[in-house]
């Protein structure tokens, strides 16, 4: 009994991931998509509709002859999560239904001086109150943050470019929104790779390194199928690798970190704009190399030169299929992916360096929110009945 259980919840688990990942399909197609006969995807689609996860709907005749299959979904009304992303200059929230369905988003530009953890908490509360009105019950509540995040214990241990060190951010949260719902934090980078790896430009790649950076620069390895997060959460910080110990002093107490020689500022810098423009001062150096002008391609050469240098290491420790270039690295990879491919062999393995691609994020702007959703709905997923 016990083991036709576990295979019984190895079913209900594989039937419900397609549909959540791949969309509605008729019971037919479910018996193509998973390999089950016939008789155990009628009884587990029975049973995942009287759970409450999916939903039979008839379907409508394509003029074909034969009875037409009913369309199963995951029901992305009745099974919502709250995403939440604490970024540098901005916060962003989005209700998600099973699915992948987004019922309503948010994003919101901040300054400096909301910085704080008492302002970003009670920013965040204010986002969720107003995308949970009218209210909804939530399945979970998933977190991205732009720093180093000690999972067990939702804690922030450190975010350089916000200033915090050691932040009970989950706990905060909970007591702010006072749902009562369980709350899961994650770095930004790790969930972003995982969306890619889910839902963008990975889709069903095994091994991704997921390259991203706004203010800071960070990551997300997918190994194996896995997401790589360490012992304590904080694998993946490609950011603060040293790529040049007589470089700059970075946020992180170290010195030429890979942050300080490709991260928006020092592109910004080397093409002789603001190095805080931000976002827009990177549209102005991008617009101004398809122009040609000279100190604009000057300054993503050296970018490309800095890409290079620390990819190839990346390359050689963990061998990806694929590079997913995230954030204003997805912006600027038309620009630097030529160079950046000539000299990759001379700072990597020919072994490693050869094989891999080198693509922009497809979900760009988006890939932590939906990463943080997925978090959110693994608990669901695990256990669906
Ligand atoms: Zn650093």
């Amino acid at each position: 009994v016990a083991r036709s259980d576990s295979v019984r919840q190895t079913n209900l688990r594989a039937i419900l991931r397609q549909l959540h990942l791949h969309g509605p399909a008729s019971r037919s197609e479910l018996v193509l998509r998973t390999g089950l006969t016939r008789s155990s995807v009628a009884a587990i689609v029975g049973e995942l509709a009287r759970a409450g996860t999916v939903i039979e709907e008839p379907a409508i005749s394509d003029g074909s002859p034969g009875r037409p299959s009913p369309v199963v979904r995951a029901d992305a009304g009745r099974n919502v999560v709250l995403a939440l992303e604490v970024a540098v200059d901005f916060i962003a929230g989005a209700l998600v239904g099973l699915g992948g369905v987004t019922h309503a988003a948010d994003r919101i530009d901040r300054r400096r001086d909301r910085f704080s953890v008492e302002s970003t908490v009670a920013d965040l509360a204010d986002l969720a109150a107003r995308l949970l009105d009218p209210p909804v019950d939530l399945a979970g509540i998933g977190v991205a943050v732009a720093g180093l995040v000690k999972r067990p214990d939702n804690v922030v241990a450190l975010a350089p470019n916000l200033g915090w060190c050691d932040v009970p951010l989950g706990a905060l949260l909970g007591d702010a929104l006072g749902l009562g719902i369980p709350i899961q934090l994650a770095n930004e980078g790790d969930l972003a790779a995982v969306a890619e790896t889910l839902r963008g430009a990975a889709n069903g790649v095994d091994d991704v390194l997921l390259l991203s950076g706004e203010v800071g620069v960070g990551g997300g390895v997918v190994s194996g199928g896995r997401s790589l997060i360490g012992s304590a959460g904080f694998a993946g910080e490609i950011g603060h690798v040293t790529v040049n110990p007589g470089g700059r002093r970075c946020r992180c107490g170290s010195t030429g970190c890979w942050e300080t020689e490709v991260g928006e500022g020092s592109l910004l810098r080397r093409a002789k704009r603001r190095s805080d423009s931000g976002r827009r001062g990177i549209d102005g150096v991008l617009a101004a190399a398809a122009d040609g002008e000279s100190v604009a391609l000057a300054a993503l050469r050296d970018e490309a030169h800095w890409l290079a240098v620390g990819l190839g290491g990346m390359l050689n420790v963990l061998n990806p299929q694929l590079v997913v270039f995230g954030g204003f690295f997805g912006r600027i990879h038309p620009f630097v992916i030529d160079d950046l491919r000539r000299e990759l062999p001379r700072w990597g393995l020919a072994a490693t360096t050869a094989g891999v691609d080198i693509v922009p994020s497809a979900l760009g702007l988006d890939g932590p929110l939906i990463g943080a959703a997925e978090l959110a709905f693994e608990p669901l997923l695990g256990h669906p009945a």
